[in-house]
């Protein structure tokens, strides 16, 4: 490639793609690359029966409304197909299957490294890789001895393989309710938190939730305190499938580990229990690893940032992290502030 480009943003899942929106409006040349074969960034990758817990109205990047269907929160193939239309609608210069591995920095340009060798260069760069390819999986005693089968939520797809096996379930976010409202209707399951899990009251939902961190996050910008019932982004939402869970008491019980002997779950207060299958819904780390010759991570895996200018590297953004990048940021409906900003950014540092 000899091409060099203004910016080039790596990553075309939702977070690459507003950037790409407002990359548009600009003259800048710009290109996304992304790894992955197919349009929908991790949307791709999820279990079958994901469902948002943002409704479709509080889930639209920029420029265009998520379409409303007859369920109001939209399914994984609805968001796959938003994303994916998304990209033909604005005709964003995207190149697939393409995986950075590295990036250097010298001359004033950014030299990137794929995994086939090409090498693309830019002035500037934007980091939009997400999460979804660093799962996370908490170190816990006896874990490696375990003789069970053990996955991490972003390779479960459907319940049914589990039938007639014990599973349990770990994490307190909405991954693990909506996992465990589908594995608790084909067997047997167990769930183990480390904090007590929060849910949203019924009648609230993922609307709510935004509405409350948008109105959170406009008092915050103007130093005004704001009261909020204090809902947090990591609340469970009470999705029709985790409400229908609900009301099977299947989140009543819950434990915290202690350890595992080959085939039983110990449980804190001295109890064990047998476990076939164990699902780690535990979240994920940053998928920044190609960025090492440029910035260190700080212990807990976040690039010290202004905003989404990288402090250590000019010339690097980030975009799409969650909270420390922009409020609300790893949300369909959050990133869009995130990346507006940035591109205005990108072009001040360009122009000056
Ligand atoms: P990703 O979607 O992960 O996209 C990153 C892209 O970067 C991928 O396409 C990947 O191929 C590419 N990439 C990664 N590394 C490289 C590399 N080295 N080189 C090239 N390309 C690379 N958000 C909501 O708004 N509403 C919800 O209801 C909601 N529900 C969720 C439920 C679950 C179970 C999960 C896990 C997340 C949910 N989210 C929700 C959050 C949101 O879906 C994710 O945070 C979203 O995927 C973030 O988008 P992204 O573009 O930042 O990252």
């Amino acid at each position: 490639m000899n091409d060099i480009f203004d910016v080039i943003v790596i990553g075309a899942g939702q977070s690459g793609l507003a950037c790409g929106y407002y990359l548009r409006k600009t003259k800048l040349n710009f290109l996304l690359l992304d790894a992955n074969t197919t349009c929908g960034g991790a949307w791709a990758n999820n279990w079958d029966k994901l469902q948002l817990f943002s409704a479709a109205s509080h889930s639209s990047l920029p420029g265009w409304q998520m379409p409303t269907k007859k369920n109001e929160y939209p399914t994984k193939k609805e968001v796959i197909s938003y994303l994916c239309q998304y990209e033909n609608r604005y005709s964003l210069p995207i190149k697939r299957t393409v995986n950075i591995k590295n990036v250097n920095y010298r001359d004033q340009l950014f030299e990137l490294e794929a995994n086939n060798g090409e090498i693309y260069k830019a002035k500037t760069i934007i980091a939009a890789t997400g999460t979804q390819s660093s799962p996370y999986i908490p170190k816990i005693k006896g874990k490696e001895i375990f003789k069970g089968q053990q996955l991490h939520s972003s390779s479960y797809k459907n319940p049914n393989i589990y039938k007639d096996k014990s599973v349990l379930v770990v994490g307190e976010g909405n991954s693990a309710a909506q996992i465990l409202a589908q594995v608790s209707k084909v067997t047997s399951v167990f769930w183990a938190v480390k904090n007590k899990p929060a849910f949203l009251p019924a009648n609230v939902d993922g609307k709510d939730l935004f509405d409350q961190a948008t109105a959170k996050y406009k008092a915050k910008k103007e130093g005004k305190e704001y009261n909020s019932k204090n809902y947090n982004l990591n609340s469970i939402v009470m999705v029709p499938n985790v409400k229908e869970a609900y009301e099977r008491n299947v989140y009543k019980e819950y434990n915290t580990i202690a350890g595992f002997s080959e085939n039983h779950v110990i449980w804190q207060d001295g109890t064990s229990t047998k476990i076939d299958v164990v699902i780690w819904a535990t979240g994920f780390n940053f998928t920044t690893n190609y960025l090492r010759n440029l910035v260190s991570v700080n212990p807990n895996g976040k690039i010290e940032t202004i905003g989404t200018s990288a402090k250590q590297q000019s010339g690097l953004w980030l975009v799409g992290f969650g909270q420390w990048t922009g409020y609300a940021s790893a949300t369909l409906i959050g990133v869009g502030r995130s990346a507006r900003k940035t591109i205005k950014e990108i072009q001040d540092f360009l122009n000056s």
